[in-house]
């Protein structure tokens, strides 16, 4: 495409603008900032590797220039048997790198779908004693609403269809594309 990039041919729709998903973010750093402005030591913002890294990059300098100071975290983990037979069991691939006992923390996800991983953490960082757990997740899908998972800040409701871009990837791919959207049939069939 004369003055594109090499991944506008392989999108079909463009869900979500650039322009829109920078707006929703300065939204939630501002509804952020406004529930923890009593907060005296700072919150904790936790980043669920990778989907979530252009979310917390935004999110994070957003937050800064209006709410309280924030410590950026970083986890890993890998889920067993994804899909209808998903057990929840989740294995840790990178831990914290510090103790969360008495902090505010806020777990900074990309997308909630079944919620299974996340249901998981929530409890998994409860159990380390913080203060408060709360999710800011960028897009939440329909099946989110059917699991029990509390997610306090939402930024987009997605229809069902399966996404690209601003952290969310297919096969490692496409997570650069500034924009949230659908693939091209043919890039599926492809090799
Ligand atoms: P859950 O445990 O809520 O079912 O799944 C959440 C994770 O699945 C997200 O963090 C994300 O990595 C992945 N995921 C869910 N929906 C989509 C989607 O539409 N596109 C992409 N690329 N990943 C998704
Ligand atoms: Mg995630
Ligand atoms: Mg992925």
């Amino acid at each position: 495409m004369a003055d594109g990039s090499w991944y506008d041919a392989d999108i079909d729709r463009v869900i979500i603008s650039e322009k829109e998903i920078q707006e929703k973010v300065e939204e939630l750093a501002a509804e952020v900032a406004a529930d923890h402005a009593d907060v005296e030591d700072g919150v904790l913002l936790v980043c669920v590797l990778k989907g979530a890294l252009m979310f917390m990059a935004d999110f994070s300098r957003a937050l800064g220039r209006i709410g309280p100071s924030a410590e950026l975290e970083f986890m890993a983990v890998s889920s067993y048997g994804h899909g209808a037979t998903s057990s929840g069991v989740v294995r840790i691939l990178k831990d914290l790198d510090r103790d969360i006992a008495g902090r505010r923390v806020l777990v900074v996800e990309d997308i909630v779908d079944s919620g299974l991983t996340l249901s998981w953490l929530l409890r998994y960082l409860e159990s380390r004693r913080a203060v408060s757990v709360d999710v800011v997740a960028l897009f939440r899908k329909p099946d989110a609403v059917k699991v029990n998972v509390p997610v306090r800040y939402v930024g987009f409701d997605l229809p069902n269809e399966f996404v690209v871009g601003y952290g969310l990837d297919y096969a490692e791919r496409y997570r650069e594309v500034p924009y949230v959207g659908v693939l091209r049939p043919e890039v599926y069939n492809r090799d």
